[in-house]
């Protein structure tokens, strides 16, 4: 009788084993006191336990299972499933907490543990990805073609702090001479700033750029020796070169006052931002270089007359708001046509140039010089009345006049001009009559034997064009 009684313990215990091992997740249940009133095969797997040294077993001294315990007892105490992440051994789960009654009297936990490693991997990676298009959707977005090349860095840079999630940061982009010039900074003081531009970070610049890494990162030691940085409350400075075309164009700075836990995800964050913020700075140079090209004449490098009439419209507009006034001289090569029939077209070409670097010296900083057509030259002046444009006008016919052109190996020619002088708002109220008044100017001083300036006399109205 005894012992048909233990077999049928057995066989019954056998039968509950086989049914909890149907159940593929590791399953453990857990008493109301802590203890293990059993558990499927894939648990003693995954915790690396054998049945015997783990049935009755209080759960919080598994390694798998001690952290469950408060959820656990909340389960108990409230009745209410629980559902809860943890990760083993490299492997993550969802531990779902079942509590159930048995007959009215006794409280159990059922403990599923549903392995998500998969999942989590995914869920990571699809973060990593959305991250990325989050960044190359903000980055971009600071490439709007605006005509302020600064506000548009200033822009960019805040949108790098905001993904990096950095405070402070500054960018230095290489010059023609190579040398790196700061071009927008935020969350940096002035003094640290003015440290910036005396060359105070040179060196770590150079280190990053020797260093050829992606990021480079400050010692603590050495930032702490720098004065301006220690001021500045910095103890963790990164260094991104920008690199486009194999080369260095730029240095992206991202300075904070704690520490930074350099891991691989944020490297390859930082990275990932260098990467666009290079593409970028490359779009503005593209963009300033075809601006640059469309308002300039390509025989001269002097303003071309597609420049000359947005300049003049702005410039009549700023003269309105300020109602003050500016002069137009129009110039005009004399007798040309000999000097190119005469030496050939290549020498006309030469003058045509020489000319351009003349004007260029004689006028003021804020004068704008053009080259309007052919050998017509445009200069504005901006907040200067008649009188003072007249003197401007024969130093200017003075210069050329003594100015000897080299043409070919041997020869040497000078030129003159013949100027018209037309004045906003006195002698004109529109570009287009301004110009006009300048051209009827320009033709007197011609038919008056040329190699002069004379100034349009009275007010030129609309009809008279
Ligand atoms: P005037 O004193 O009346 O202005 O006489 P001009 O010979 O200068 O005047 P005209 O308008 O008859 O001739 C202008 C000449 O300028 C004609 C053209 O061959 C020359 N020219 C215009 N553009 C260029 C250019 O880009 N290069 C060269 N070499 N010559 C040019
Ligand atoms: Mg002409
Ligand atoms: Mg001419």
């Amino acid at each position: 009788m005894e012992s048909s009684d233990t077999d049928k313990k057995n066989i019954m215990s056998h039968a509950n084993h086989i049914s909890l091992d149907l159940i593929p997740d590791p399953f453990i249940i857990l008493k109301s006191d802590g203890g293990i009133l059993d558990a499927n095969t894939s648990f003693f797997t995954l915790a690396g336990l054998g049945r015997d040294e783990s049935i009755g077993r209080d759960f919080r001294d598994v390694p798998l299972l001690n952290e469950l315990a408060p959820k656990v007892s909340a389960s108990l105490a409230s009745g209410i499933e629980n559902i809860e992440r943890m990760s083993f051994k490299n492997r993550h789960f969802e531990v779902q907490l079942l509590p159930f009654m048995h007959e009215d009297r006794y409280w159990f936990v059922r403990v599923v543990l549903k392995d998500i490693t998969n999942f989590i991997r995914l869920e990571k990676e699809l973060l990593k990805r959305n991250k990325e298009l989050i960044i190359v959707n903000t980055l971009s977005s600071a490439f709007i073609s605006s005509e302020n090349i600064d506000l548009v860095l200033e822009d960019l840079m805040e949108k790098v702090l905001l993904i990096t999630d950095f405070h402070t940061g500054w960018l230095l982009i290489a010059d023609n001479d190579q040398y790196f010039r700061l071009r927008t900074n935020r969350g940096v003081s002035i003094e640290l700033q003015q440290h910036i531009v005396q060359g105070g970070v040179d060196s770590f610049s150079h280190e990053a750029i020797r260093s050829e890494e992606p990021i480079y990162i400050v010692e603590p030691s050495v930032i702490a020796r720098n004065p301006s940085l220690r001021d500045e409350g910095i103890s963790f400075l990164a260094i991104i070169p920008l690199i486009s075309n194999y080369h260095v164009t730029g240095l992206l700075y991202l300075a904070s006052g704690g520490n930074r836990e350099m891991d691989f995800d944020f490297a390859a964050l930082l990275s990932l931002v260098g990467n666009h913020v290079s593409h970028i700075i490359d779009k503005i140079k593209l963009f300033q270089e075809t601006r640059r090209l469309s308002i300039t004449d390509g025989l001269t490098g002097l303003y071309n007359s597609r420049y000359f009439y947005k300049h003049l419209d702005s410039e009549i507009a700023r003269t309105k708001r300020y109602g003050n006034s500016f002069s137009l001289m129009l110039f005009d090569i004399d007798n040309f046509k000999n000097l190119n029939d005469t030496y050939g077209h290549q020498a006309g070409d030469d003058v045509l140039q020489e000319l351009a670097r003349t004007l260029k010296a004689v006028s003021r900083e804020t004068d704008v010089v053009v080259r309007y057509g052919g050998e017509e030259f445009i200069i504005i002046l901006p907040n200067t009345e008649e009188e003072e444009s007249i003197t401007l006008a024969n130093r200017i016919l003075q210069a050329v006049q003594e100015t000897k052109i080299r043409i070919g190996p041997a020869k040497q020619v000078s030129i003159t001009l013949s100027g018209g002088i037309a004045t906003y708002p006195f002698n004109a109220s529109s570009a287009r009559v301004l110009l006009n008044a300048a051209d009827n100017a320009l033709y007197a001083a011609k038919a008056a034997g040329k190699n002069r300036v004379i100034c349009f006399q009275g007010k030129m109205n609309e009809k008279n064009i």
